[in-house]
């Protein structure tokens, strides 16, 4: 046995191997050995890292384009959280956010994102000619669950000055199936808001898209476990094909995420697909280089706007 001598350690080990077992799968007991110990004393660490992260502001935002796969130009971001830990360095959201949501430190880290990401695109509107840019922010399970959430959305969008139709919420499918009724309730009141709504990660759960069709949801976001698939010689993409072509039946538009090769964007552009995020137009980037992803943006749009101009021109001479 692991020879307590204080309560609370038993309580606080019997907790963790319950939960344990609750993670494993139902009518399943566990006992509590050292290296589970060694486990939950990293979380506990990681927990309380978390609650001082809070309070010294060690997230920072990263911002990833979003690109319109017909103009190639950039229609927006999405918002990613990174974690400066003081002595860990980068942290990636991927260790942090499931120990936020269990210990619903996620809420008051999502306001910090969302409100920072409302503020960032509100001055990239301000000081670009790109207006109607977006950014897409991720919400988790627990955010979701939140009822208060549809308010506090709000009060950003308020504080920020941000207009809704801007802001694109992403939650993932399973948040959507697992709780049918809140989330009908939920997202039918954001989108009143006025504010988009997107499924993440397609094609990992349920993947139901007549079922999802149901709620308001405008865009479907095609997992990169799929896009990575697709082989050079077309192999794997009848998938992606079938839920491109399905989704705009339905008259969603669609995201491919993590796209890495020319071979995966010229299917992905042969198909028809709308919109496509990856580390082939660029990785997630710090406000600073998202900035001047932008200006260049802005200054392909201008150059386009005058080569327009110029070929009218031309026309009327020609006239
Ligand atoms: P996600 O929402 O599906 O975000 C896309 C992830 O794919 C990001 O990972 C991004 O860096 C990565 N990615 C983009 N293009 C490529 C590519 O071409 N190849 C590969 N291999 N990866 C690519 P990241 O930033 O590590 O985030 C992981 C997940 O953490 C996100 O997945 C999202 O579920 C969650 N997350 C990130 N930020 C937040 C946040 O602010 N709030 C919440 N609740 N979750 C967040
Ligand atoms: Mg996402
Ligand atoms: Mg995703």
């Amino acid at each position: 046995s692991a020879g307590y001598e204080d309560p609370e350690n038993v309580l606080r080990d019997a907790d963790t191997a319950m939960y344990r077992a609750k993670e494993s799968g139902k009518a399943r007991f566990e006992v509590f050995d050292s290296s589970m110990h060694s486990h939950a004393v990293a979380l506990l660490q990681l927990e309380n890292d978390l609650r001082r992260a809070i309070e010294r502001r060690e997230f920072r935002v990263y911002y990833q384009p979003i690109i319109d796969l017909e103009t190639d130009t950039v229609s927006g971001f999405e918002a990613l959280v990174r974690w400066y830990h003081p002595e860990r360095g980068l942290v990636p959201p991927d260790e942090f956010i499931p120990i936020a949501e269990d210990t619903g430190l996620i809420v008051e880290l999502g306001n910090i994102v969302l409100r920072e990401s409302c503020r960032q695109l509100r001055e990239w509107h301000s000081t670009s000619s790109l207006k109607s840019l977006t950014v897409a922010v991720n919400l988790s399970a627990k955010q979701f669950a939140q009822p208060n959430l549809v308010t506090q959305v709000k009060e950003i969008l308020r504080e920020t000055g941000l207009d809704a139709q801007y802001l694109k919420l992403e939650i993932t499918e399973t948040v959507v199936m697992e709780n049918a009724e809140v989330a009908r309730t939920m997202l039918s009141q954001l989108c009143a808001l006025g504010v988009q709504l997107s499924i993440d990660d397609f094609g990992t759960g349920y993947s139901s898209l007549s079922y999802l069709h149901r709620f308001p949801v405008k865009t479907l976001k095609i997992d990169r476990s799929f896009i990575g698939r697709m082989g050079t010689n077309g192999e794997n993409s009848e998938v992606v094909k079938t839920i491109n072509t399905l989704a705009n039946n339905l008259g969603m538009s669609v995201v491919a995420e993590g796209i890495e090769t020319e071979e995966q964007l010229a299917q992905l552009k042969g198909m028809g697909c709308g919109f496509g995020q990856g580390y082939i137009f660029s990785r997630p980037l710090m406000a600073e280089a998202a900035t001047q992803f932008v200006q260049e943006q802005q200054a392909f749009v201008v150059s386009n706007l005058i080569d327009d101009s110029l070929v009218q021109s031309q026309l009327q001479m020609v006239n």
